[in-house]
């Protein structure tokens, strides 16, 4: 039915995920994805009623830009389903220290979220943007604004896992500790994978990898989170699109004290310019490198050094399963379309147990889900996430 509809915004680090469902019996009625923003060409890509468009709407592109568009000229073609919205529901990537769940948005919401911006540098400030601009342009919706937070999964991490190996005053005072990303998603594939395995989600145990331009793994032991691979910042962990993940913190030291980088310059190196960038020296998309993988060197040596940093992270995290490991969930924009790194990584991880499926591995891409790997191997699967179909749930139980 065409009511009690929710507007989702997903502001992330290169693109704006929107999308209008009802959150009730799971129907979504329009999709929507800006991408490529600062690129040469800016794509708007859309579901309306079951029929796929997408077009170029500019060049260089920033978010506001995008989200004015969508605002002004896209939702406003579409009065039917847009006159039936209750609420709005906003992906932010950190909460900080104090909040803990999905919230009404309001001012005191909107500084807090501010102040977690060194925790978030490249996601705070982008879906602080889609706030305010969804306040401006939907003043009727106000009170009606939610944020959803990627840090609340991790609240229930153990202290073994979010505290790093430094004074303990730093975590007391600045409360500086593993906070963890793309919580929801990972929430939302191992719900998923419980409903597959036929098990309470409370009662799984799962290593979730969510492969986009930003990484990451997460461990889920009894239904609870034990460990991540973001730690006080989406910086820590896998290699990502433009992100280093783990390095040695002296790399820091050196490229500040021998070759005269300012904090800002090491900051903007690390965040923007490496990862799979850094590394090809060329691109950060993940289509060039599966494209070039046998005929580039450095497009190879990129995607090697990505499936050895995911493999090692799995590889660990059965240390923290409790004697059973019930499934690998395989995520994101990459780990939904990319065989190659599904190949790679679980042939790594023969030694405990996986082997990959060479054709059901194959023809699982473009929103398809299913196991990838042989009977006899334990069970790897490719769970496409709907973050927009989580925030929408989080969205109308606040708002009612
Ligand atoms: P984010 O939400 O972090 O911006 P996504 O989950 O959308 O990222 O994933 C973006 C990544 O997924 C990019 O590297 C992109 O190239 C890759 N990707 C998306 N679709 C495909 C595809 N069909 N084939 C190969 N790579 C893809």
């Amino acid at each position: 039915m065409l009511n009690n509809l929710i507007f989702v915004l997903n502001c992330g680090s290169s693109s704006v995920k929107f999308a209008i469902l009802n959150p009730n019996n799971k129907k979504k009625y329009l999709s929507g994805l800006v991408e490529c923003l600062f690129l040469s060409k800016t794509y708007i890509k859309w579901k309306y009623l079951g029929i796929e468009h997408k077009t170029c709407i500019g060049s260089n592109l920033s978010h506001k830009d995008a989200l004015n568009f969508i605002f002004d000229e896209f939702l406003l073609e579409k009065k039917d389903i847009f006159n039936n919205i209750i609420g709005i529901g906003h992906r932010v990537v950190h909460g900080g220290n104090k909040i803990k769940s999905s919230v009404l948005v309001d001012d005191d919401i909107i500084q807090l979220i501010q102040n977690a911006i060194p925790f978030a540098p490249l996601h705070n400030p982008v879906n602080l943007i889609g706030i305010k601009i969804a306040i401006e342009k939907f003043p009727a919706f106000s009170k009606k604004n939610v944020a959803v937070f990627d840090t609340s999964f991790y609240q229930n991490m153990p202290e073994t896992s979010f505290l790093y190996a430094i004074p303990y005053f730093f975590y007391k005072k600045y409360r500086i500790r593993r906070y963890g990303a793309h919580g929801t998603s990972h929430h939302y594939v191992a719900s998923e994978a419980a409903v597959i395995l036929n098990k309470s989600f409370n009662s799984l145990n799962i290593i979730t990898c969510h492969l986009g331009n930003g990484a990451s793994v997460s461990a889920v032991c009894n239904g609870i989170c034990v460990d991540t691979s973001m730690g006080l910042t989406p910086l820590e962990g896998l290699v990502m699109g433009t992100r280093s993940g783990d390095i040695d913190p002296s790399i820091i030291f050196f490229m500040h004290q021998k070759l005269g980088m300012s904090i800002d310059e090491i900051h903007t190196i690390l965040t923007k310019k490496s990862g799979l960038l850094g590394l090809s020296g060329i691109s950060s998309d993940f289509r060039y490198f599966e494209k070039n993988y046998y005929f580039e060197k450095n497009a190879k040596l990129s995607v090697d050094i990505f499936c050895h940093r995911l493999s090692k992270y799995i590889a660990s995290y059965m240390a923290l399963m409790e004697n059973r490991l019930d499934a690998i969930v395989f995520t994101g924009g990459i780990g939904e379309n990319v065989p190659l790194i599904r190949e790679i990584t679980l042939s790594k991880l023969f030694l405990i147990g996986f082997k990959v499926d060479i054709k059901r591995n194959f023809t699982i891409k473009n929103g398809k889900h299913g196991l990838i790997t042989t009977d006899t191997s334990r069970p790897a699967f490719v769970i496409p996430t709907d973050e927009e179909l989580a925030i929408a749930q989080e969205t109308i139980k606040i708002i009612s």
